[in-house]
């Protein structure tokens, strides 16, 4: 079912943190550039899961057959804010072999002994994967900020080497997709509300979130600094409500499924001859004990050629005295 005609406005466009961007003006509870109901969007997101699930299994196969593009998606947002949601119902509806998965707390004693950008390069995704940040090195600049984790003559710099790091990334076949996901206080505090009154979420509740909840204006002002400084040209910030998870959803449902038709990757051609393996194959349908193990030169790749040569030599090495075992089709 096609739902593209309720986008008015595509969401890489409606959601970019462009220059002058002003958090304050973001409406938490909108739908920018969507204008479909809950019902609509949930349709939307489900139909986009089959395309994004061939478009994932193509980065997968081009992965596998010596490409070097991959997807990162960094997921930033308070408490609440339903980057879980995200993970679940968005990444959720792929091959999870495709994806890699990182979530980012407070640094261990190990992480904390090397720079802070350790972690984050151990995580990142290899070819053919979708990478995703669930919380991420842009932490160093909201919760380190905040919290004057570090001098603030150090954090201050960190901008630049997070636009650096990003560029990097980048160049070495990584497509990013930066998203921010803003929920009001208002929501928040009903969401933690009800971690607090259902016990199937008390997992999800710490009491520090309280804390992090009174200087929420001091992580507005980090979060409105990191799009100022880090929502470059190359490598913007999406800042997606999250008042209504089912437009956050969808939302980076379309993002992801944007960045990945983008690679425009086809599927990888085959690297033996199909017709002759086609023969091959038609051979063994007879009985298993009058198949030959017998391979033709005809049928073999250079490199099965060689590989066969090499499995030979090994097994002369091992059994010299036996002449040949070439026409032993009888076991
Ligand atoms: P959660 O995502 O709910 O599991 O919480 C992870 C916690 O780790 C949050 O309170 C983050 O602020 C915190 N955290 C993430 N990265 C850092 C960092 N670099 N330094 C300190 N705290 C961090
Ligand atoms: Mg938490």
């Amino acid at each position: 079912m096609g739902n593209d005609s309720l986008w008015t406005v595509p969401p890489a466009e409606a959601l970019r943190a462009g220059p002058g961007f002003r958090l304050e003006e973001l409406d938490r509870a909108g739908t920018p550039g969507w204008t479909g109901d809950k019902d609509a969007a949930e349709d939307a997101t489900t139909a986009r899961g089959a395309d994004l699930s061939d478009l994932q299994e193509r980065l997968f196969a081009h992965g596998r057959t010596g490409g070097d593009r991959s997807v990162l998606l960094v997921l930033q947002g308070l408490d609440t804010a339903g980057k879980g949601g995200i993970v679940r119902h968005v990444i959720g509806m792929v091959d999870p072999q495709g994806v890699s998965l990182a979530s980012f707390g407070v640094p261990t004693p190990i992480e904390t002994s090397h720079h802070h950008l350790w972690r984050i390069r151990r995580a990142l995704p290899q070819p053919g994967k979708i990478g995703v940040f669930d919380r991420s090195h842009y932490e160093q600049v909201l919760v380190v900020k905040v919290d004057e984790l570090e001098p603030p003559e150090v954090n201050v710099r960190r901008y630049a080497e997070l636009n650096r790091f990003d560029e990097g990334i980048m160049a070495s076949g990584t497509t990013l997709i930066k998203v921010a996901l803003m929920v009001s206080y208002e929501e928040q505090g009903a969401r933690l509300r009800e971690r607090l009154e259902r016990p199937d979420k008390y997992w999800k509740y710490e009491p520090g979130d309280i804390d992090t909840r009174k200087k929420w204006g001091d992580f507005q002002a980090a979060y409105q600094e990191m799009f100022t400084s880090t929502s470059t040209g190359t490598a913007p910030w999406h800042v997606v409500p999250a008042d209504h998870k089912w437009y956050a959803r969808l939302a980076v449902t379309e993002l992801l499924h944007g960045a990945l038709a983008g690679l425009d990757l086809g599927w990888p051609k085959a690297d033996f001859r199909p017709a002759v393996e086609k023969r091959r194959l038609a051979a063994t349908m007879a009985e298993p004990d009058r198949v030959s193990t017998e391979r033709s030169d005809d049928s073999s790749t250079p490199e099965q050629a060689r590989q066969g040569d090499v499995a030979a030599s090994e097994k002369k090495k091992k059994n010299p005295k036996k002449k040949s075992d070439k026409k032993d089709t009888k076991k």
